[in-house]
């Protein structure tokens, strides 16, 4: 046990690895979800295994192990990087909604599915988007089947996120 023999060597080796963690890791430059540096564009992104026509938005990257880890969805992601708040300053040119404006040309997205919060900053994101997407010949849905209503997509367990990702309405 090196925690007992050597309790300081061990905190070295800790705050050692937590350094190396930092240098490491970063947000892919293309869906923003946390990744390293020698994968960037993430496994997410590059994986052939995966259906390229979609496109999941979610607020913070935070949210896309959750989506994964509930296995409902096996396309594209897309982190904003927040959403839009006029009681907080937050106005759509701060968000990565241009990036995801670009990505749609580039990738040839068929359907973009919002999965934001269930709450008024929420809905006002998704029908900002919901509008700016019209006419861009994609299909934009949103979950909304059994999210509890006024939270975000972490308080919601992985069937019901499955669920809500099934059961996805048009925006
Ligand atoms: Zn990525």
């Amino acid at each position: 046990m090196a925690l007992v023999r050597d309790p300081e060597g061990l905190g070295a080796e800790l705050a050692r690895a937590l350094q190396e963690a930092r240098t490491l890791v970063c947000a892919c430059a293309r869906c923003g979800s946390i990744t390293t540096r020698d994968r960037d564009p993430c496994v997410l992104c590059v994986s052939t295994q995966r259906e390229g026509t979609q496109v999941c938005v979610v607020e913070e990257p935070s949210d896309i192990p959750l989506i994964e880890k509930s296995g409902g969805y096996h396309g594209r992601y897309h982190a904003l990087m927040g959403r839009i708040s006029p009681m907080k300053g937050v106005a759509p040119e701060q968000l990565r909604i241009q990036a995801l404006l670009d990505r749609l040309t580039q990738e040839g997205f068929k359907e973009v599915i919002l999965a934001l919060s269930t709450d008024v900053e929420g809905d006002a994101t998704a029908s900002y988007l919901a509008d700016l997407l019209k006419g861009r010949g994609v299909q934009v849905s949103r979950l909304a089947f059994g999210l509890p209503a006024g939270s975000g997509l972490a308080y919601a367990d992985g069937v019901t996120l499955s669920r809500a990702i099934q059961g996805r309405n048009p925006a």
